[in-house]
């Protein structure tokens, strides 16, 4: 007989099959419970901070055609961009001034030795210039660019990046191979994540939730995926078509209530399975919901990432429809994310880089929060 919820809540292990009940509970009651046992172990886990990392997507080159993305090499329509160092600096000196503790830095794909080195070389100049009081290491840095060689994550480790997100976009091999050219391989993908964790990174990887052909099944054996690769960092969100791609024709596996729904669900059972690890409430889920983040943070999720792009280009990043804060100007997102935070009774961290505790737990470091 299968198990209930409730007495699958209680277990401290869980398999797929286990897993595969917990996203598909379809009695209100069960989803609460659900959700409230994911806030008891994110309040138990991580407490009830919420941190803040500003988001920059600095380009939106790409050499990749992933068959999802708007801003892949064969779209045309796309107006591409690349900041300056400058300009990228002050974006930075913005999230420090603004109290992010950290910032992301996004852009689509490039390997070309011009591009490692800017990046390289941004990420010391933000380091070097950010430093003050308040923060005496200058803004944590996350890196978001793609798959690269061990060679160059070592340098942007060295140069003073420590978190890096490379979403595995899907565990199944088939589905993989099936919103990927022929050149994209899993197995790339999963080495790429191998040289992260070896060059000394903490790294949070990720799926799209509701991709073509995506099953329930699917989505637990990506969350077992992300407890056995010891992943320190979580960032989901539902996939949305972009009618400029390949895959726009394609019907989704879940309309856009219900891959609403289960993205926050996958939130829930991530805190629940993978415990201490931080989870983002991702751009995507206020794309389809205007309250769509604040639900991801009491779904589970203890990470937000406010625009910090400069106005100018932001609409230039276009991965899919609907893309929310197109116009804000980065301050108006500072308060806006603070008035959403507040809503919901939890508090934007004070300070800080918030690493994820998972990879202070198990003992990679010995402390990096500050
Ligand atoms: N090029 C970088 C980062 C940019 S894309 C990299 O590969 O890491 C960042 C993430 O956006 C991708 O990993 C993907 O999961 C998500 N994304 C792209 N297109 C999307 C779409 N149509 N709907 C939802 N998410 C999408």
């Amino acid at each position: 007989m299968n198990n209930s919820i409730a007495e699958i809540l209680q277990k401290s292990a869980f398999d797929k099959t286990d897993i595969v009940a917990l996203l598909s509970a379809k009695a209100p009651e069960d989803g609460n419970k659900i959700k409230r046992r994911a806030h008891d172990i994110l309040i138990d886990q991580c407490g009830p901070a919420v941190h803040c990392r500003g988001l920059v997507e600095f380009s939106n080159h790409c050499v990749n055609d992933c068959r999802y993305c708007g801003i892949r090499k064969s779209n045309p329509a796309v107006h591409r961009y690349f900041l300056s160092k400058d300009e990228l600096l002050s974006a930075a000196l913005f999230c420090a001034e603004a109290g992010y503790g950290s910032i992301v830095l996004q852009s689509g794909e490039r390997r070309d030795e011009p591009f490692i080195a800017f990046v390289e070389d941004a990420v010391a100049a933000i380091k070097r210039e950010t430093v003050s009081a308040r923060l005496p290491r200058g803004l944590g840095v996350t890196l978001c660019v793609g798959e690269q060689t061990e060679e160059t994550y070592k340098r942007f480790f060295a140069a003073g990046a420590h978190r890096y997100l490379l979403r595995i976009e899907t565990t199944s091999p088939a589905l993989f191979a099936a919103i990927h050219p022929a050149s994209q391989t899993i197995t790339t993908r999963m080495e790429c994540l191998g040289s992260l964790k070896r060059a000394g990174f903490q790294v949070g990887t990720g799926v799209m939730i509701g991709l073509p052909g995506q099953t329930v099944e699917d989505l637990a054996d990506d969350i077992l995926f992300f407890r056995s690769g010891d992943i320190d960092m979580i960032g989901m969100g539902p996939y949305i078509p972009h009618n400029q791609t390949p895959m726009a024709s394609i019907e989704p596996a879940f309309v856009k209530n219900k891959a609403f729904e289960l993205a926050l669900r996958m939130i829930s059972v991530c805190r629940i399975v993978c415990r201490d690890v931080n989870i983002a409430s991702t751009t995507a889920l206020q794309a389809l919901e205007p309250d769509g983040r604040e639900l991801g943070l009491e779904a589970g999720a203890n990470i937000i990432m406010p625009q910090a792009t400069p106005a100018g280009v932001r609409r230039h990043y276009l991965l899919y429809e609907g893309k929310p804060c197109l116009d804000e100007s980065a301050g108006q997102c500072r308060s806006c994310i603070e008035q959403r935070i507040k809503s919901i009774g939890r508090e934007i961290a004070a300070d800080g880089w918030g690493d994820s505790r998972h990879f202070r737990n198990w003992g990679k470091i010995a402390s990096t929060t500050i």
